[in-house]
């Protein structure tokens, strides 16, 4: 049984992040979504309305386990025997980064892999934090967000 975790903020889960959800899918047995709660990154969301959002955008099959996490994302794959950490690269921009990341958790996780997937063409330039950015302004985000993320956009920011 191959298990990979998907850490993220997930604030919102938009398209691009449902991209790599559905390729890791094809690699791995089972996904372990690992909404990761840190409130020093100030999120819109609060954990569960992030963990509610990508739940009810997941399919509930049994291959993805969603949850809210704290903590070493060396330490969840240590103890829930992840073969492997997915990130998403979508441009350069991301490399520098993830290139740190992915080796100091290799330090502290040997036997799990980070693997980079990179999304379809059109998810290359999303990122929640873009989407905020125009949802704050009543912006259209319907091609790049499920609609109940755009839905929970609109309230959060009084346009429903
Ligand atoms: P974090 O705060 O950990 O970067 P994000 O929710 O922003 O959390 O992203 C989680 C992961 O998903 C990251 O590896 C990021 O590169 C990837 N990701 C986010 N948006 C996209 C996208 N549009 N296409 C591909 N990967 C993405």
């Amino acid at each position: 049984m191959k298990i990979a975790i998907y850490p993220g903020s997930f604030d919102p889960i938009t398209n691009g992040h449902l991209d790599l959800i559905h390729r890791g899918l094809l690699l791995f047995d089972r996904l372990i979504i690992a909404i990761a709660d840190n409130p020093d990154k100030k999120p819109l969301f609060s954990n569960n309305e992030r963990l509610e959002m990508v739940k009810a955008n997941t399919d509930a099959s049994n291959r993805i386990e969603v949850m809210i996490f704290e903590g070493l994302l060396a330490n969840l794959a240590e103890e829930r025997n992840a073969c492997a950490i997915i990130r998403g690269l979508r441009a350069v921009s991301d490399f520098e980064f993830e290139f740190q990341m992915a080796l100091m958790n290799r330090r502290l996780a040997p036997q799990t892999e980070t693997v980079f997937l990179m999304p379809f063409e059109k998810y290359t330039y999303l990122s929640s934090s873009l989407i905020k950015d125009i949802a704050r302004f009543n912006g259209d985000i319907a091609n790049f967000v499920p609609e109940m993320v755009e839905r929970k956009l609109k309230e959060k920011f009084g346009f429903l």
